[in-house]
């Protein structure tokens, strides 16, 4: 069956998230299809950041307590919020730091070696800050990264078998990081599976979620993951710079936090001023200094549009849409040197499709000249991201039409195959 333009506006009428399109900020003439590194800004993102600029204007010190949305309990209120989309408690959840020093934290937490089990167990795709995280807290504890992170080898470059995570789980192991969905290929590990086999062996498992938090449904405490990090800027378009997101699960509660600060402290004890912690008995223990109060802010708005419809839905379109985008392209640019990087399978992929290319840098110039944003990862991915909230089928018809008539005139030609500063 060929597909057609009909067919992309069709879908659109049936597209039960398309109310929420008008929601956000999207530019005249431009399909914004890197929502996987930066989210839009919707309306209501930017209102409760007004709220709490407003708050400050009005209460100055007092809207810690007062105003519109209290800073003092902000954290743990985007927590409740964001605790559904992670299959979690709502006192496991704590939105505080960013994706890397809350792995730091929570590896200064749970990394507890000890004997023969002191190793690290990570993978060779992971994103490069997680493993520049893992290494000097491997140098923290006075072991040499080169023999004690270990990083199960992909078969393809792309892709990871959960069988050779599982193999990897020695008895060397002592704590396990893994992303929930990897960044280039989009592929989702089998996160119930691996926990339930690191269970067995009792090694601690902690997930990044940077890639899937906001995508696709979680069960973290079903699964009995032990803890999560993630980055709200992405799926869950709380802004560039947005406060991150941790997952602690209760059987952890009451231990330590590796770095402590006041804010990990019980909140009614904080202001006591004792040189002694008072940690609180929730996720709020992992905490270390005073929120960034206007990065939190937008979140606000941002899960009030996620708590209006369920991460099933939004996880529905989002295969449905990632699907047409695959579907076009095999009708239409599969003779142009591309192939498709993701593994196809539903359960394996996650928010964005994973294109690859060898003139790929310049192929993202490309299409951003013709108003089309998409994400270049050196070699050669161009990442494409159809975000549920606010991508229509129509737009993905255009850009593969736009993304084809680039490759037939071979406007890449006219730019370098180079990535830019930020790409
Ligand atoms: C985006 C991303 C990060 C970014 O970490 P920050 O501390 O927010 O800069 C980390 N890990 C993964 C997998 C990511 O996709």
């Amino acid at each position: 069956m060929v597909l057609t333009e009909k067919d992309a506006k069709q879908l659109d009428r049936d597209d039960s998230l398309s109310r929420f399109r008008e929601e956000f900020y999207i530019k005249p003439n431009t399909i914004y299809l890197d929502g996987n590194s930066l989210g839009l800004l919707s309306k209501r993102a930017e209102r409760t950041l007004l709220e709490s600029l407003n708050d400050w204007k009005e209460h100055g010190i007092d809207g810690w307590t007062r105003g519109q949305h209290p800073w003092f309990f902000l954290s743990e209120r985007l927590g409740e919020m964001m605790a559904p989309l992670v299959g979690a408690e709502v006192d496991e959840v704590i939105v505080t730091g960013s994706t890397t020093v809350n792995l730091h934290q929570l590896v200064a937490t749970f990394y507890k070696p000890s004997g023969k089990k002191s190793k690290i167990l990570a993978d060779e795709l992971t994103f490069p800050s997680d493993i520049y995280a893992l290494q000097s807290q491997l140098r923290i504890h006075g072991f040499d990264p080169d023999t004690h992170l270990v990083r199960v080898k992909s078969r393809d470059g792309r892709l990871l078998e959960e069988a050779d995570i599982i193999e990897a789980m020695t008895d060397e192991i002592a704590l396990i990081i893994l992303p929930t969905v990897l960044y280039r290929s989009g592929q989702i590990l089998d996160m119930n599976r691996l926990t339930g086999e690191a269970n067995k062996r009792a090694i601690l498992i902690g997930f990044d979620g940077c890639h899937s938090v906001g995508a696709i449904p979680h069960s973290f405490s079903e699964w009995g993951v032990d803890f999560a990090y993630w980055c709200n800027y992405k799926h869950l378009n709380g802004g560039p710079g947005s406060v991150g997101g941790l997952y602690v699960n209760k059987k952890h509660f009451g231990s330590a936090p590796g770095l402590a600060g006041w804010f990990g402290s019980k909140k009614e004890k904080q202001f006591d001023m004792e040189h002694t912690l008072t940690p609180a008995e929730s996720a709020g223990a992992f905490q270390i200094g005073t929120p960034h109060i206007l990065s939190l802010a937008p979140l606000l708005g941002a899960l009030e549009i996620f708590a209006e419809t369920r991460i099933e839905n939004i996880r529905e379109k989002s295969l449905k849409i990632t699907r047409f985008l695959m579907d076009l392209m095999d009708q239409e640019l599969s003779d142009m040197g591309f192939s498709v990087g993701n593994p196809q399978e539903d359960l394996r992929r996650g928010g964005h499709v994973s294109l690859e290319h060898n003139e790929a840098a310049r192929i993202c110039k490309a299409l951003k000249e013709n108003g089309i944003i998409p994400d270049f990862r050196a070699p050669n991915i161009i990442r494409l991201a159809p975000v549920a909230l606010y991508t229509s089928y129509s737009e993905v018809w255009t850009a593969v039409q736009v993304l084809k008539k680039i490759m037939v005139e071979k406007q890449y030609e006219k730019f370098k195959n180079e990535r830019e500063v930020v790409a």
